[in-house]
């Protein structure tokens, strides 16, 4: 089965969408436009470290290249992965609210402040393209959040937005499945939709949550097979 993802549904969340204000605390004194406020920017579990592990964008906690949960885990087709937060605290709860409970804006906050960090690691990547989910979890939620982060990334940092990959079959929760179960689970999932656009190009692959890395790996496979020279992944935040 084969669905092919639009704009549609990205834009019938935004369309209706009025509020302008901190989307964390409600407060209106930020820079507006669904950004978070100073306050709330402060209780927010950003990595902060300069130096960081290409494989999930985390912090290098050893002397080797990758970190040591990145080291233990199976070799990834990507070439690097860059990673805004940690998935914990607030950061966790208002990522869990735009998956679970449809606050779409929280998408745009998101991307507004991981674009100075997409600038600033300067993946060579010519498009973009996010996680899809399957389309029955699309339908009964509406949208898409890997791909609403992804699409307002994108506006921000002038990089192509196109939804390269598909679902070919449905997966259980991967957050309701034993760790050794979930990489089993992702395998074969996704198929590359527009192969004449993917090949031979650098693509941005973006998802919420990096949590094993075995749904970027699986999808990041989708693309090389569907004919991508190179694929980078960025993501909201990591465990
Ligand atoms: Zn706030
Ligand atoms: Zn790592």
């Amino acid at each position: 089965m084969k669905f092919i993802p639009d704009a549609e549904g990205f834009n019938r969340c935004f369309a209706g969408m009025g509020f302008f204000g901190c989307p964390c605390c409600g407060s209106s004194d930020g820079e507006g436009g669904n950004h978070f406020c100073a306050e709330c920017r402060e209780s927010l579990e950003y990595i902060r470290e300069e130096i960081r592990c290409p494989g999930c964008g985390g912090v290098l906690d050893g002397v080797l290249g990758l970190c040591s949960k990145c080291l233990a885990a199976d070799a990834r087709p990507y070439l690097g992965a860059g990673a805004v937060f940690e998935y914990r605290g607030k950061v966790r709860e208002l990522v869990l609210s735009l998956k679970f409970n449809g606050r779409v804006e929280l998408a745009r906050a998101f991307a507004h402040e991981a674009a100075p960090l997409l600038k600033k690691v300067d993946f060579p990547v010519e498009i973009a393209t996010a996680v899809p989910s399957h389309f029955l979890r699309r339908f009964f939620r509406g949208y898409n959040q890997a791909e609403l982060f992804g699409r307002m990334l994108c506006k921000e940092t002038q990089i192509p937005y196109r939804n390269l990959l598909g679902r070919t079959r449905m997966v259980a929760h991967q957050s309701s499945l034993p760790l050794v179960k979930r990489r089993q689970n992702a395998r074969d999932s996704f198929v590359c939709l527009a192969p004449e656009r993917v090949k031979g190009k650098s693509i941005l692959l973006v998802d919420d949550v990096l949590t094993t890395g075995a749904t970027l790996t699986d999808a990041a496979a989708a693309l090389l097979r569907g004919g991508a020279a190179s694929v980078w992944c960025f993501v909201i935040a990591r465990t």
